[in-house]
């Protein structure tokens, strides 16, 4: 951790689940390997991209990095301090500085607790603010500073809009003053049209508070506005990380191109010439990936090395990392 830039550092980051056999005496006969051995880092003020299908386990990577899934292995450094290694209150502290948006804003909000309630509960869980009136009153300034009104304190989850309730998400993740913010899918579930405002919402906040981002999406096309850097997640692992434009105007790893080729283009006559790269067969079990690169069943350009070994994740230059043998 030399980069006094960095605030988050994860460094071959695992996080295995135990398959068990046998009603009375509980064998373990295996594991999903959800996230398997990934690394990167993302700078203070930036927002890092982390995409893939669903079940690639990038909503996993981002709990065990919150450590709300205590990690298998590797390590989680926040401004230096290894989160895997905190305990009780220690963890606690540092958890205040790091919070997450999830992806469902109609789950995710307690149906039976006031919009006044729910984001000052993380003050109390924190001993933020003495008093009641205290807490009101930073409630109040939070539904303002996400564009709502005020007065709605009193009012349930179920009054507002899709596009307000993720709102309510926001202001609940900032009432203890973040530094970073897991956006775990967070617009994935409103509608097109209120999808941009999320967005611009977070953007603004971000320039406002000085906040740095972890943001999970499914497809690239959610991202691109939004991320300084971009990842790519396939079955576990990280196949492509790179700076957005650099990602986007070079894709590099044959995951990445067919993911790329999936998104439509603003421009009709470039968008006529696209052509799709279309992935053949399922992504295999998580509990039985397959031996060397883990995307060999279904690359369009597998190679006999590929069944066999496992392809580095590298540098290869400029800061754009691949895991392929075709580099
Ligand atoms: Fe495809 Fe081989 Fe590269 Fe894997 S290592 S992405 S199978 S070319």
């Amino acid at each position: 951790m030399s980069d006094n830039n960095i605030l988050l550092d994860v460094q071959d980051l695992k996080m295995y689940f135990p398959i068990t056999q046998g009603l009375i005496i509980q064998r373990h006969v295996g594991d999903i390997k959800a996230v398997d051995g990934i690394s990167f880092s993302i700078k203070k003020g930036e927002t890092l991209g982390l995409v893939g299908e669903s079940g690639c386990g990038k909503s996993t990577t981002g709990r065990a990095i919150l450590q709300l899934y205590r990690p298998t292995g590797g390590h989680v450094f926040f401004k230096g301090d290894d989160l895997t290694k905190l305990k009780g209150e220690a963890l606690r502290r540092k958890r205040r500085q790091m919070q997450m948006i999830f992806q469902d804003p109609y789950a995710s909000l307690n149906p039976r607790m006031t919009v006044g309630n729910i984001i000052s509960e993380p003050l109390e869980v924190h001993n933020i603010y003495r008093t009641k009136a205290e807490r009101q009153e930073r409630v109040q300034e939070l539904l303002r500073v996400v564009g709502l009104n005020p007065y709605f304190v009193n009012r349930y989850p179920h009054e507002f809009s899709g596009g307000q309730r993720q709102r309510i998400g926001v202001a609940r993740a900032l009432a203890v003053n973040p530094e970073f913010i897991v956006c775990d899918e967070p617009i994935s579930a409103l509608d097109v049209s209120i999808q941009a405002q999320i967005i611009n919402l977070l953007e603004d906040l971000q320039a406002e508070f000085n906040l740095t981002y972890l943001f999970i999406a499914h497809d690239l096309s959610v991202v691109r506005h939004i991320s300084d850097r971009v990842a790519v997640m396939y079955l576990g692992k990280l196949a492509e990380l790179a700076d957005r434009d650099e990602l986007y105007n070079n894709p590099l790893h044959p995951y990445t191109q067919a993911l790329l080729s999936a998104v439509p283009i603003p421009d009709p006559v470039i968008e006529e010439k696209r052509q799709r790269i279309i992935l053949e067969g399922d992504v295999p079990s998580p509990a039985n990936p397959p031996t060397g690169c883990n995307f060999s069943t279904r690359c369009p350009r597998v190679m006999d090395i590929c069944k066999e070994v496992d392809p580095e994740f590298r540098d290869l230059g400029g800061d754009h990392w691949v895991a392929c043998h075709l580099y």
